[in-house]
Formats: structure tokens, C-alpha cells, sequence
């Protein structure tokens, strides 16, 4: 079946554009989607629930497609618009793609145009004329072109076989990836009630897929949920240290010379990353909305043709990238949602072979993430969605769980620990916080009330070390009852206690200095109502194998002494009444 494909393609590049739509497909007229599969695209067999879906489509049904990230969603709708009269229309936010994705289909013989504003009008009339004779199977269109009364009569004057909305997640508007062209596409049932339209994605939430329906008007689709499980992935969210090293430590180890895509939050950070990766030697392009497209548009080709090359970009790289041999995603930076996570991490290992999805994630992530939900445009409302997606995505970073299980129940799926993500390899221990978490709420508290102070994490941490930095230095803190009471823990220790006492809703950030104020949930903490079990991070456990995983067991230095006997008559006044315990 390689060959054949091998074959087609040489036959497309030795033809000129302007004959591509005469060449024909040889196929009968009845042709049936099975040999539609073989004889056009070359593959054996349906995957999954392919062929359920085509059949569906085929026959004239509505769909709902759901289906990970490389499941295959392109043939259920491409085989239905072979079999069917008429034209296959495809709404793509894609448009960089679609020059690609239409090369790809010219070269198995299939006849396919696309529309949209990267195209000089002798090209657009050259599609449109072909469209209105006949001459075409596919249609790709970009969600803008539809706003176009004159693209919408251009349809009417054609016949249409269905109407494919891919990344139809884009309708969405709590999504990531909101387009508001989407919102359009719901009058195409107006317009043409008997074309079936399918409608696909891989984000898979139960919320979004009720949007997805409501939007399109697709509440009669009949909804096919493949299996979200990429089995041939390794999960593995790592703490962050220091991201870049990490990152050349496993490319280095683990991926010599493969294909990949290092994620980062800012253009800035991608840029720097790319010239650190350069430097080591390695192969790294970036990719971000700050280049000008035809940078983008060389960087995203050589990525795909060349073997090796690592993409170092944005999120705004990858959707549709259909790549079968990247071998790694690496996240630098905490993603938003899990579903912007599991779409990113489900580029790599198209092919089936082992990929790594690799995640560095660290206490200035939340602090960042959490500071842009504050400072987010939009109501309550709109904020309070980003937080519960950002919740979601901290529970998976923070889970003693199999990472795969933790995302298939995230997904509604059901799965098995896999026995191949970093927590099954190797268990991470939770242990009883809660004192560690009451020392730094009520560290919080005591620089809050009695010193009229908001400090971020560093200083945090340096109090209960007790370590006299300049900051620390700048107020009297030898009667601060909280000073050097903490320790019994290490610095990188207290650093993951505050990212989970935050990634727990039991912390918050506040104001332009990202300092630390106390939440309603913390004060069930601070009166000891409540307990919190943390997270021993990996690297951590490796250093401290004999300390005991469970029992805090807080080993107060003697110099500590004193604090406990200022508190103790402290005890008496204000913290009873605030309910604050000793520390
Ligand atoms: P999605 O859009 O769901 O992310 P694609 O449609 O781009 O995925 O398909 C991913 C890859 O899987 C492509 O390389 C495609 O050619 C391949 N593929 C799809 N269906 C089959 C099949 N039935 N047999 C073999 N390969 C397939
Ligand atoms: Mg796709
Ligand atoms: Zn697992």
C-alpha cells in the first residue's frame, strides 16, 4: 500500500495545477466505501469506528465525530464525499493547511479545491468554475468564506454531497480555540436541509460536545465517541527545575534526533528556547503569531518534510498538523485546560509507535496562570470557567494517579492504570500537609495582619526557613512568630507545598507583585477542620528515602523554641478568635 501511495504522489507532481481537476478517480459510480479505502487511499482496513461513521454519513445521517487527535477523523469525511453525488464542502479553520491538505488529496488522484483570502482571484475562479461543473470532490473552505453571500449562492448553484465542519470545536466559545466565524455555520441547515453535515473534533468533554451540537444545530446528529486512549503515548509531568536543561536532558537521553514540538506560553520564550536548543546543536525551529507568515510558513514546511527538525512554537502551531512521526510533545509551560493539553500532547505518535508527552510544571506556573484568570477580560462568569479548566488541568499535574486513567475520566472514558505514565512507573507518596500547609496559611496571615505585609513565594519560603534575605531583613522579623519554624523541609519541598496548597484552591495570588492571600477554603486548614494530603514530588523522594512518607513529622530545631512561647501566649488573644493554630 506504500507503493501506491508512492506512485500517486509522483503522479501529482509531474501534473501542472491548472490540470489537476481533470484527472478522474477510476472508480465505478457505485463505488462502496470499502473501495473507496483501498483503491484511493491505500489502507487495508477501517480503523476504530470508521466505517460506522462513513456508512452513517454515507447514507444520508448527521454526525457528531469524536475522536482523539491522529484517530482518523479526515476519512469519514472524505470517503462519504466519494461515495455520494456532488461535492464533500469542508469548513477548516486550517487555512495555512489546506494548500497541503489539497496537494495530498491531488495526489491520490482525488479532485480537491480549497477557498480562502490566500488566494489571487484567477486561482479562486479556476475552483469556483470547477465546483459549479462537477469537477470536484472536495471543497475546503474556511469558516469567513461562509459570512460571504457570494460564496453561499456559489454553493447553491452547485450540487453538495455533505458538509464536513472539522475542528468543530472552534464553535465552542468557553473552547480554546474560539472562532467566532463558527457561530455562522449553524444557518447551514437552514439553507440546505437535506445535505448530512458531520462535525468533528478531538476535544471531547461532555460540555463541549453539547455545545458543539446546540451551536450547529446538530441535536439529531448521531454522536460517535471513539476511545480517547493514545496507548502508544508515555504521560509524564515533571517538576519544573530548570525547564530548558530538563527539556535538552531528555531530548538528549531519550530522543536523539527525533521529530518534535516543544510548547511554550510566550513568543518570547519560544524564541529563546529555539536559540538555546540551537546552541546545544540541535535542530529547533519557532513558531509564534509574531513572525511573519512567510517565516511561518518555511518553519512549519521544513517541520514537516524534513526529518528531526524540533518545533519550538506557541499553541498556535499544530492543530491539523498531521505528521505521523513526532516522537515527542514537550510542554515548558503549564497548559490552561486539559483539553488544550490532551489535543497538543496528541500530535505525537500518529504513527503508533512510542512518543514521549513531556510536561515541566512548577509553582510560578500556577501563580502565572492563575494571575492571567484574575486579570482576563470577560464577567464572573467567563472567569470562573477558566479556573474550573485550569483546576482541572492542576489535578492532573498533582494526581498520585495513572495520568492516563486521571485524563480518560476527565474525558467521561474509563480506563486502567497503564503501567507506562510516570505515576504508574514510579508511585508518587502522598503525605499528611497539613501542618506543613497551616505554616505557610498562617505565615500568610501573621505578615497580612500584624505587619500589613503581602509577600510571593521566595520570601514565604525564606520566613520559615528563617534564612535573613534583604526583603526578610527590611522588617523586624525576629518577632515574627512565623520565622524559621519551617525547617524541617527543604526549599524545593516548601516551593511544592505552596504550588499544591494553591493548586488546591487553599492559596490565591493577588495584585501585580503575585503575592499571597488566604482563600475561604484555607480557614477550615488554619482551624485544623480540615486535612490536606500532598503530593511528594518524585525528585524529592529519590533525596529523602528514609524520612517517613507519611508522618509530617515536624522536628521543631531548638531555636524554635522561643517562637512556640510567644505563641502560646499570642495563642490566647488573636488566634482564637481567628481560629489560627500555632505557627
Ligand atoms: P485526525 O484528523 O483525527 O487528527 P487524520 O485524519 O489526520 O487524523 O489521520 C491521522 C493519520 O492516520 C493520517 O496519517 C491518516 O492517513 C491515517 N489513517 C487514517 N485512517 C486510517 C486507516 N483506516 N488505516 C491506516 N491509516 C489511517
Ligand atoms: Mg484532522
Ligand atoms: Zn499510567
Amino acid at each position: 500500500m506504500c507503493t501506491r501511495r508512492a506512485e500517486a504522489t509522483r503522479a501529482a507532481t509531474d501534473a501542472d495545477g491548472a490540470g489537476a481537476y481533470d484527472r478522474r478517480v477510476t472508480l465505478p459510480r457505485t463505488a462502496d466505501a470499502q473501495q473507496v479505502l483501498h483503491r484511493v487511499f491505500g489502507y487495508d482496513t477501517f480503523r476504530g469506528n470508521q466505517q460506522e461513521i462513513i456508512e452513517h454519513v454515507c447514507g444520508g445521517g448527521d454526525a457528531l465525530v469524536l475522536m482523539p487527535t491522529g484517530g482518523g477523523k479526515s476519512l469519514c469525511y472524505q470517503i462519504p464525499a466519494l461515495v455520494r453525488d456532488g461535492v464533500g464542502v469542508v469548513v477548516s479553520p486550517l487555512i495555512a493547511l489546506m494548500q497541503d491538505q489539497v496537494d495530498a488529496l491531488l495526489a491520490l488522484g482525488v479532485r480537491a479545491g480549497f477557498l480562502n483570502s490566500t488566494q489571487g482571484p484567477d486561482e479562486r475562479r479556476a475552483v469556483e468554475a470547477a465546483f459549479l461543473s462537477g469537477e470536484l470532490d472536495l471543497l475546503y473552505l474556511a469558516p469567513e468564506r461562509l459570512r460571504v453571500e457570494s460564496t453561499l449562492r456559489l454553493l447553491e448553484r452547485g450540487r453538495i454531497a455533505l458538509f464536513a465542519i472539522d475542528e468543530a470545536h472552534c464553535v465552542a466559545q468557553w473552547g480554546h480555540d474560539f472562532r467566532p466565524d463558527y457561530l455562522a455555520l449553524s444557518q447551514l441547515h437552514e439553507r440546505w436541509p437535506d445535505v448530512p453535515r458531520i462535525a468533528l473534533t478531538a476535544t471531547a468533554t461532555e460540555a463541549t460536545h453539547a455545545e458543539i451540537a446546540g451551536r450547529l444545530n446538530l441535536e439529531g446528529a448521531r454522536h460517535f465517541v471513539a476511545s480517547f486512549d493514545r496507548p502508544n503515548i508515555q504521560y509524564r509531568i515533571a517538576p519544573k527545575d530548570e525547564p530548558r536543561r530538563q527539556l535538552l536532558h531528555l531530548l538528549r537521553t531519550e530522543h536523539p534526533g527525533d521529530a518534535g514540538i516543544v510548547y511554550c506560553l510566550s513568543r518570547n520564550s519560544v524564541d529563546k528556547t529555539a536559540e538555546f536548543l540551537v546552541a546545544q546543536g540541535l535542530t529547533a525551529l519557532p513558531y509564534h503569531a509574531g513572525l511573519d507568515a512567510g517565516t511561518r510558513a518555511a518553519n512549519q514546511s521544513r517541520f514537516l518534510r524534513e526529518d528531526g527538525v524540533i518545533m519550538v512554537a506557541t499553541i498556535a502551531f499544530g492543530m491539523g498538523i498531521d505528521k505521523p512521526d513526532v516522537r515527542f510533545v514537550a510542554h515548558l509551560d503549564l497548559p490552561k485546560s486539559v483539553e488544550g493539553y490532551y489535543q497538543e500532547t496528541g500530535r505525537a505518535g500518529r504513527d503508533g509507535l512510542p512518543s514521549t508527552a513531556w510536561l515541566a510544571y512548577g509553582l510560578a506556573d500556577v501563580v502565572q496562570q492563575r494571575k492571567m484568570i484574575d486579570d482576563s477580560e470577560g464577567d464572573l462568569a467567563h472567569r470562573r470557567r477558566l479556573a474550573q479548566h485550569l483546576d482541572a488541568m492542576l489535578a492532573l499535574c498533582e494526581t498520585v494517579e495513572c495520568r492516563r486513567v486521571q485524563l480518560l475520566n476527565y474525558f467521561g472514558q474509563q480506563g486502567k492504570p497503564c503501567g507506562n505514565c510516570d505515576t504508574c512507573l514510579a508511585p508518587p507518596e502522598s503525605w499528611d500537609g497539613t501542618v506543613a500547609a497551616q505554616k505557610v496559611l498562617s505565615t500568610v496571615f501573621r505578615l497580612d495582619r500584624e505587619r500589613h505585609q503581602k509577600f510571593g513565594a521566595g520570601q514565604i519560603v525564606d520566613i520559615l526557613l528563617g534564612k535573613r534575605t534583604a526583603k526578610v531583613e527590611q522588617f523586624d522579623h525576629h518577632s515574627l512568630t512565623v520565622f524559621g519554624v519551617g525547617t524541617e523541609l527543604g526549599e524545593g519541598e516548601w516551593r511544592g507545598v505552596i504550588r499544591q496548597l494553591m493548586a488546591q484552591g487553599l492559596l490565591a495570588v493577588e495584585g501585580n507583585y503575585q503575592t499571597f492571600v488566604l482563600t475561604e477554603a484555607s480557614r477550615g486548614v488554619l482551624r485544623g477542620e480540615r486535612q490536606v494530603m500532598l503530593r511528594r514530588d518524585p525528585k524529592r523522594q529519590a533525596q529523602g528515602r528514609t524520612r517517613s512518607a507519611r508522618a509530617p513529622q515536624v522536628e521543631l530545631p531548638a531555636a524554635a523554641a522561643p517562637v512556640f512561647e510567644r505563641l502560646r501566649a499570642w495563642r490566647g488573644s488573636a488566634a482564637k478568635e481567628q481560629g489560627v493554630p500555632a505557627y
